[in-house]
Parts: structure tokens; sequence; C-alpha cells
């Protein structure tokens, strides 16, 4: 069978243009929209409750109209009506699984796994037909390992299910079954290559991996330039939840997350619920087309942004920018939203600044910013530098902060990068 017509590699689906994928994604989004209010009891309570009907929803900017659907509620819904609160659509066949993911949320596994999202990421990240791979993630309960699991069988690929933990015997296996390709954390990856080094083998030379493929936690580019250099192959990254899937995932070139066809992702403000233009950073909201499982408009709870620049890889599929962050972690002031990553990019462009933390506190109804910054060694104009960090600070946050350098250690170890400590009364 080629591997165009197996499923996962669809080179011509990949590569429809964007009038074409717009129509696609349009008919797929009404089919799950019927689908979706015929079956799910949740997504027709909730539709109806707001006198929507799925006909009325005609293209994907029309989605806007529809409610959003937080984990929250999906957790409410769920203690309201075990397991999945009226939302899973149950097949004649039975469920296969019924997976449980922090919250707690119950999420239902379908008897046949046909979803071919993560396959099609692991074939962009370099997984082939014949490749040994070490899969760490957990087996336990929740769904990614086993949905990774599922897609390398639909690659041809062969899995060791080692789960996490145990770095000698991850080591060992690699190394006695010629594994070829790695499946985890960023950071769990980085403990191996730490502990085969600490045995005083070399990842570049003693293990056989060609390829490794990382996800469920943020992966700067840092973290990627030393693994890469300490392994010697490419380290691809995905992006996705438990409960709506593969979002995003990276081709060889690197630059962005293409968003599957087979899902549809909107980015929204975060108040609103409405789609924000493209490169504007708000929250990721996912429209699966799961027959067992369907969402509709589920946000995520993570913040990117779309990049719509042509792909060298030939994909034309949009793409999902960095993750940015956690909708939660983000803090008003002034009436202005402040989120970690800006403090960051903030604080990348100066290499003097090692630590930081924005303490927002209220006196006299007003909101004051202090941001507390600790420095590599001592600078010889502190004021010149607390002048341009201000500068910089309300250029990038466009709120008015004061800079306060303090000594080495003087921030809390595991200190909140930006502490809100207002107490609204
Ligand atoms: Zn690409």
């Amino acid at each position: 069978m080629s591997e165009r017509s197996r499923g996962y590699y669809h080179k011509q689906k990949e590569t429809m243009s964007r009038k074409r994928r717009e129509a696609y994604l349009t008919e797929r989004l009404s089919e799950i929209l019927r689908y979706g209010y015929k079956h799910s009891e949740a997504i027709r309570s909730r539709w109806d409750a707001l006198g929507l009907k799925p006909q009325q929803i005609r293209s994907l900017k029309d989605l806007e109209r529809l409610p959003i659907i937080k984990k929250a509620d999906l957790v409410k819904a769920q203690k309201e009506t075990p397991p999945f609160g009226g939302f899973a659509v149950l097949e004649k066949k039975g469920l296969r699984r019924i997976y449980m993911s922090p919250g707690p949320l119950f999420e239902p596994g379908e008897w046949d796994y046909k979803d071919t999202r993560w396959a099609q990421a692991l074939f962009a990240s370099g997984i082939r037909r014949g490749d040994i791979v070490l899969n760490t993630f957990n087996y336990h309960l929740t769904p990614l390992a086993l949905m990774l699991d599922e897609s390398l069988q639909m690659l041809g690929a062969t899995v060791v299910p080692i789960g996490p933990g145990n770095l000698s015997m991850q080591i060992q296996l690699m190394r006695q079954l010629h594994v070829t390709g790695f499946i985890g954390t960023p950071s769990f990856l980085m403990s191996i290559v730490e502990a085969a080094e600490g045995m005083h083998l070399d990842p570049k030379k003693d293990f056989s991996l060609k390829v490794a493929f990382v996800g469920a936690e943020m992966f700067p580019e840092s973290l990627r330039e030393k693994l890469e250099e300490k392994l010697g192959i490419p380290v691809r990254q995905a992006y996705g939840t438990v409960d709506v899937g593969c979002l995003g995932y990276e081709c060889p070139k690197k630059n962005g997350m293409h968003i599957s066809e087979d899902v549809i992702v909107e980015i929204v403000d975060t108040e609103t619920g409405k789609q924000l233009e493209i490169g504007a950073t708000g929250e990721i909201v996912a429209t699966s087309f799961s027959q067992v499982f369907p969402l509709i408009r589920f946000a995520t709870g993570d913040l990117s942004y779309l990049i719509e620049k042509p792909c060298p890889c030939g994909r034309t599929s949009m793409r999902l920018g960095r993750i940015l962050g956690r909708t939660d972690q983000v803090t008003k002031v002034w009436g202005i939203f402040i989120h970690p990553w800006q403090v960051d990019e903030v604080m990348a462009k100066f290499p003097m600044v090692v630590n930081y933390q924005v303490v927002v506190t209220r006196k006299d109804y007003l909101d004051q910013m202090v941001v507390y910054v600790e420095l590599k060694e001592e600078v010889t104009n502190p004021i010149g530098l607390k002048r341009r960090l201000e500068k910089e600070i309300e250029e990038v946050l466009k709120v008015k902060g004061q800079v306060e350098i303090v000594p080495r250690g003087g921030i809390p170890d595991r200190a909140k990068k930006i502490d809100d400590r207002r107490i609204w009364e």
C-alpha cells in the first residue's frame, strides 16, 4: 500500500489550495454540527438554550456564535452526568477504554481508533515504517501514550511501550534494541541524555536514534538546540490535548506547527470568544470531528497565534506559532492584560537579567506594578539599566512599571513570574 493511500499521509490533502481547504473544512464542520446536535445530549441542550440550530452555522466564521466549552464546564458536566457529561456518543460496539485525565476528566476511547492526526504528526517528524520507537509517555489512565501507540501502528513502526521513568532501563533498551525513534516530553529526553553522559556514553555515537518526537510541555528553543546538538538528530514537537487530540505538528522546516486538515483550530479573544485576526495572540479553541467525543469549540487554555505565510515544506495548512503560556496566568493591570511571555520578551533583550518577578499590588484603588530583577553581576550604571528596562516594559506591556534591582537570590525559588497580590474586598 502506498503511503498516500494508508490514510495518515495525504499529500493531496496537505497541499490543498486555501479555497479548497476552506470548503473542505466547512463541509466537515457542517457534518459534525449536525451529528453532535443529533447524538450528543450535552451539545443539543446547550444550543437549544440559546435557540441555535446547526443549520444556522454556515461558515467557519459563524462558529463564533456557538458557546465555548471550557475544561471546567466539562468537569462540571461530568460530575452532574457521569461519566462523560452527556458529550460522548456511544457506539453499538461499546467503548474500548475509559481514560481519566487531571480535572478529573473522563474521556471515552473508541473501539477502533481511526483518528489519523497523530500519525500525520509522527510522519512529519520523520518517523517511518520499520522504525523502532521508544514510547515514554505514560500508558496509565491518560490517553496520549495509547493514541500514539495506535498511530505508530498506522505508520508501520514498532513500539517499545516503556512509559516514563527508569532511566537506566531506557538507556539499556535504546542500545539493545537499536531504537531509532523517541517519543516523550523534551525534559525527559534531556534526563536520558544526561543519565547516558553520566554513564560515560555519547548519545550521538552510542544510540541509534534518528528522530525524536516531543510534546506535552513547553519546548523552549534553547532546549531544542541542546538536544539536537547532543543527539545529532532532529527533535520535532507536536501540540494537542487529550480531549481534542493533535492540533499542530512541526514539519522538517520547523517554523510553526501545521494544523491538521481534520480539526478546526480558532484563535480567540479570551473574554469575548470572538476569532482574532491572523497573527494576534489569543486562546487556542478546537473543534474535533470525533464521532465518539465530539467537542465543538473546546477551549484549551493555551495561548498562541496563527501563521499564514506558506511553509517551504509544501503543506498549505495554517500553522500555530509558539505556545506562549496559559490563559490563567494572565493578569490585568490598569485594565490591560499582562502575560508572562510578554515579560519574557522584554527580559530576552537584557542578557544581564537572570531572574525576574512582577508583583502587582493596589494602593488607594490604584494598581502598582513593580518588576524585581536579579542581575548576572553588578553593572556600572544600574540607574541607566533601570530606566532602559522601564522604557522597554512600557513599550511591550503598554503599562508603566517600576523596576527594582535586587541581589542574587532575592527572588524566592519557584516564585510566580507574575504575582498578583491585590486583595479585592
Ligand atoms: Zn512545513
